[in-house]
């Protein structure tokens, strides 16, 4: 995007890309239909990152969904906006979006090298002069820095872009998984592999504190878990590891009451008095959730609903309104959707995508010290920063 609109308003253009194809890792997303954008307004779209979505305003009001979005649909590739307002291509092909994009660059002029390694900016007195690739040294007084992350490195996103940042003096906010699956010491998560829950709530608690809830889908792995809600929430998790026990509170019926969830327990057990308890739960869990929710409520499974003493279904009330994991970690950096931290965006001018400290250098994407949830915001905050960093370097010849 950044090389394709600085070619349109006029500038020569040389994109390197050091794998063998552009846009890998966009071929990839929304496993492989690319959530490009989301339809949400502006205010909201800003509360959707976890660090830095002010700093995304001012490109915002200036190239934002609708843009995108039509930039899209004038070169051919409708789109569909679904649950959540996520916004997709119609035709469901994130290969499509990448498509677009390289005949975008192709039709104005943009050259690209493929197989072609940055691997230092070139300053002279706090100008850009130019770049240090792996086959030798090219002249430039503008460079967008648009290396990305540091996760899903087979993409040719190895985190390049924050050592050559910081050889210019930028500042690097720690780098660490955000939207990442979360690892659990239980060792009962083995037995539930592949079963996602639908309509839960989550809790995360940090020694015992709130941090963040998230209503939603989850899904069990071989090592904890994953899905939607649990990427969302593991971006906080992540900070709070090294301050104490990390917990997730499972709330498997977040719209009923403690006292409600006991009346429907109450209920199910008169009406199926002579039915086994292990039969009853299965109205109200997955199947497969049934037997590790009576071994953990020390129910045995034969036991028949008229049988269940009231302390016992107390019991089981608690466990059905705050089912406790207790994580241990993240699973690492390379299966992260997004990188958090990267170049400050202190040093960054938000119009123009600029270095405060180095002249002719610009930064847009994930380089940055921006991360979004799930959604569509890590792209649009890419596509726009892009724009931005494409027709800054244009106009400022
Ligand atoms: C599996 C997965 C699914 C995702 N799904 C979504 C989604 O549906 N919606 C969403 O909004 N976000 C999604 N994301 C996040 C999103 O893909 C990224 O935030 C986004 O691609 C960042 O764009 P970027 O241009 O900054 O960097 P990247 O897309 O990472 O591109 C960086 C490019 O720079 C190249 N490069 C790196 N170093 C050098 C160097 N030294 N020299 C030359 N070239 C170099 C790389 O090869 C790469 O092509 C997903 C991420 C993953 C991993």
């Amino acid at each position: 995007m950044a090389a394709g609109r600085a070619a349109e308003l006029g500038a020569t253009v040389l994109l390197l890309e050091k794998m063998g194809r552009v846009g890998i890792k966009l071929a990839l997303t929304g496993k492989g239909r690319c959530n490009l954008t989301n339809g949400g307004d502006l205010q909201s779209f800003i509360e959707n990152y976890r660090h830095n979505g002010k700093f995304l305003h001012n490109v915002f009001s200036r190239f934002f969904n609708q843009d995108l979005i039509s930039f899209f649909h004038k070169r051919g590739l409708p789109t569909v906006e679904e649950r959540g307002k996520r916004v997709f291509p119609a035709s469901n092909r994130a290969q499509d979006v990448v498509r677009v994009l390289k005949e975008y660059c192709a039709s104005l002029g943009v050259k690209t090298l493929l197989h072609t390694d940055a691997r230092a900016i070139l300053q002279e007195n706090g100008r850009v002069v130019g770049v240090r690739t792996d086959p030798g040294t090219l002249l430039a007084s503008r460079v967008i820095l648009a290396t990305g992350g540091a996760s899903y490195s087979q993409t040719g996103s190895t985190g390049d872009g924050y050592r050559m940042a910081q050889e210019l003096g930028h500042t690097l906010m720690p780098i660490r998984p955000s939207l990442v699956p979360l690892e659990a010491e239980e060792g009962y998560i083995r037995d539930l592999q592949g079963l996602s829950l639908k309509n839960v709530r989550a809790t995360l608690l940090s020694s015992g504190r709130k941090v963040e809830e998230e209503f939603g889908e989850m899904l069990f792995t071989h090592f904890g878990i994953s899905g939607p809600i649990v990427l969302t929430l593991s971006g906080p998790a992540v900070e709070e590891f090294p301050r104490g026990r990390v917990e997730l509170s499972i709330d498997f019926k977040p719209a009923l009451t403690h006292e409600r969830v006991n009346q429907r327990l109450l209920r199910e057990f008169q009406a199926g008095g002579r039915k086994k308890i292990r039969n009853i739960m299965a109205n109200l869990l997955p199947q497969r959730m049934v037997p590790v929710f009576l071994q953990r409520g020390e129910v045995p499974p034969e036991k028949k609903g008229a049988e269940i003493q009231a302390g016992t279904r107390r019991r089981m009330v608690d466990l059905l309104k705050d089912w406790r994991l207790t994580l241990r970690r993240a699973r690492p950096l390379m299966e992260a959707i997004v990188t958090a931290g990267g170049v400050s965006v202190k040093e960054i001018q938000p119009s123009t995508m600029e270095s405060r400290i180095v002249r002719g250098l610009h930064f847009c994407g994930e380089v940055m010290d921006i991360d979004g949830k799930t959604g569509g915001y890590n792209l649009q905050a890419a596509f726009s920063t892009g724009w931005a960093a494409g027709e800054a370097t244009a106009k400022s010849g």
